[in-house]
C-alpha cells in the first residue's frame, strides 16, 4: 500500500495530458479512514459540465486501486468554484512548455477580464493573438492564432 494523496496527486488530466489534477489544481483534498481504509477524494471540476470529469472519476479510482486502496469515493464539489488562480507554478510552466497558454489569473472581486487581452503565443510570446473558435482540440480548450507568427495554439479556457 502506498500512500492514496500520492496516487492521486499523480493522475493526469485527460484533457491536457502533460499536467496532473494536482497542479491542475483541480485536487481538493485526500482523506483515508484509519479504521476503514476507505478512501474519500474531493475534486472540484474546471468547469461545469466539463466531459473530462467522468474520465478523471475513473482514473482516481484505478490509480488508488493500484496503489493498493480499492474502497474509494470521489466527491465532486462545485463551491469555492474552480479558478485559473488554483494552477501551480508548475503547471503553468508545464502548459508554456506544451505549447497550451496559461490563463491568466482571474480577476479579484469577481470582474470579467478580457482574456484577449492576457492571451500570450506559447512559442513567440507575442501578445498578438486573436481566438479563432471557441471549441479547440477539446470541450476545455478554445482555438486561437498568433497574428505575429501564424501559429494556431490551443488556450484553457478561464473562467
Ligand atoms: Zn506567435
Amino acid at each position: 500500500m502506498s500512500d492514496p494523496r500520492e496516487a492521486v496527486a499523480a493522475v493526469v488530466d485527460p484533457e491536457i495530458r502533460v499536467i496532473t489534477i494536482d497542479e491542475l489544481g483541480i485536487l481538493r483534498s485526500v482523506d483515508e479512514d484509519p479504521a476503514t481504509g476507505r478512501v474519500v477524494v474531493t475534486i472540484t471540476p474546471t468547469y461545469t459540465g466539463c466531459p473530462a470529469m467522468d474520465v478523471i472519476r475513473a482514473d482516481i479510482r484505478r490509480a488508488l486501486a493500484a496503489a493498493g486502496h480499492p474502497d474509494a469515493e470521489v466527491r465532486t464539489v462545485y463551491a469555492p468554484a474552480w479558478s485559473t488562480d488554483w494552477i501551480s507554478e508548475r503547471g503553468r510552466a508545464k502548459l508554456a512548455d506544451a505549447g497550451i497558454a496559461p490563463p491568466a489569473p482571474a480577476a479579484r472581486g469577481g470582474g470579467v477580464v478580457p482574456l484577449t487581452l492576457a492571451v500570450r503565443c506559447p512559442r513567440c510570446g507575442s501578445p498578438e493573438t486573436e481566438q479563432v473558435s471557441r471549441f479547440g482540440s477539446t470541450a476545455c480548450k478554445a482555438l486561437w492564432r498568433c497574428r505575429s507568427c501564424s501559429e494556431p495554439f490551443d488556450h484553457l479556457k478561464a473562467l
